[in-house]
């Protein structure tokens, strides 16, 4: 977690975000929308805050919110964890990850990711001195797929989580029936602990729908699946994310979520307990997503990048080896000056030097949940660099 001179090391999205302001650059690097969620969900919040909801809430959250998210994984998936011993909330996805993983995990155990990897499931790995073990996700025509083969060898009985990520961060991926039921049947007999990172959960574009692992046959009760009210509603500052699993592993969460917040933002939470039974506003946004993703897919594609068009998330990557970028990371280091446009490389969600980082390691990501005039103007001066 060190930078190589010792110091902390940054994350890859606080860099690019900090290179975007320097530059003045259009910053299509770090995930986060430049148009806030629902008024009406603000106002909730400031009316809590007005209504004195301004001190320690219960450490599990407030039940009005455990009895949202248990009734939103009812509605949308059949599931139905008891709001009172099944449901966490937590500050953020990130919180979520952090707390199960330190919980779950440790020396001694192999923690199985896909490859490339959200930035925190490697880092809450090393925080908990487990070791991580990856499986690529392979590009494709039409999508990035799991190594099936990969994912076989992956999992042995030292495997004590696998962290799923679907819609994915950062290929876009939406994992399909297939690809589920094999880490599920390796989950079942290895006797390991899935770890669903779910926050794109309803950002799903054309045919593609997001089926939580948890409903497959014999998952539930070896499941923890973590979602946030950041990425469905357009509030990525509130932090406000939530867990459920079966009681067990959720005590053990929970003993560990408490020494590190105790609890998450008080007036924050009644104004997500009611967005959440709000079905419209994230179905409105994954259309609008879909249509922006086209506006930034067919730039890239003109400018002469090679993209693989993402099913899913706020993301998509884009291959600069037809154009003559061999190495990802030195083109989001020079894509500031040489189009006034910040990217992100793929090799920050990889292992260094694995396999998966040699093969994608032309590829950038950019994100699309910026405002349609954004993004022409950003495809626009990326067209300078063919
Ligand atoms: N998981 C993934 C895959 C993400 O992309 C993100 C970033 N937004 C998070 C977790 C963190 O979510 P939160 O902001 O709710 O902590
Ligand atoms: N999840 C967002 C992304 O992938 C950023 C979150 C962060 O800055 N840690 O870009």
């Amino acid at each position: 977690l060190l930078g190589a001179d010792g110091t902390v090391a940054s994350t890859v999205f606080a860099e690019m975000t900090a290179l975007a302001q320097r530059t003045g650059a259009i910053n299509l690097g770090q995930g986060f929308p430049d148009v806030d969620g629902p008024a009406t969900v603000k106002h909730a919040a400031i009316r809590a805050i007005e209504d004195g909801h301004n001190q320690y809430p219960p450490g599990p959250g407030i039940l009005e919110l455990r009895n949202a998210v248990a009734s939103h994984q009812y509605r949308h998936y059949g599931l139905d964890p008891d709001p009172e011993t099944e449901v966490l909330v937590t500050t953020g996805a990130t919180e979520a990850l952090a707390a199960t993983i330190l919980a779950l995990a440790g020396p001694g155990d192999d923690v199985v990711t896909l490859e490339p990897f959200y930035d925190a499931h490697a880092a809450c790995i090393a925080l908990a001195g487990a070791n991580h073990v990856t499986v690529p996700l392979v590009p494709g025509a039409d999508r990035f797929r799991l190594d099936l083969d990969a994912l076989r060898v992956a999992v042995t009985d030292r495997t004590r989580l696998i962290i799923v990520n679907s819609p994915h961060n950062p290929t876009g991926t939406v994992l399909d029936l297939d690809e589920l039921d094999a880490i599920a049947a390796g989950a079942r007999r290895h006797d390991a602990v899935v770890v669903t990172d779910e926050v794109y959960e309803h950002l799903t574009f054309d045919d593609a729908r997001h089926v939580p692992i948890a409903t497959l046959p014999g998952m539930r009760q070896r499941t923890i699946a973590i979602s946030s009210a950041g990425k469905t509603f357009s509030f990525t500052g509130w932090k406000i994310g939530w867990l459920h699993g079966p009681e067990p592993l959720v005590t053990a969460v929970r003993t560990v979520k408490q020494f590190l917040t105790y609890t998450s933002g008080a007036p924050f939470q009644p104004a997500i307990a009611d967005a959440l039974s709000d079905d419209e506003t994230p179905r409105a946004l994954a259309d609008s997503l879909a249509a922006r993703r086209d506006v930034l897919c067919a730039g890239l594609v003109r400018a002469g990048f090679d993209v693989v068009v993402p099913q899913g998330t706020y993301f998509v990557i884009a291959d600069g080896a037809p154009l003559g970028f061999e190495d990802g990371t030195a083109l989001c280091r020079e894509l500031p000056v040489l189009a006034g446009v910040v990217a992100v490389p793929v090799s920050a969600f990889c292992t260094p030097g694995s396999t998966t980082a040699r093969t994608l390691v032309s590829r950038v990501r950019f994100t699309f949940v910026k405002r349609p005039e954004v993004l022409h103007e950003a495809v626009g001066r990326l067209s300078r660099l063919g």
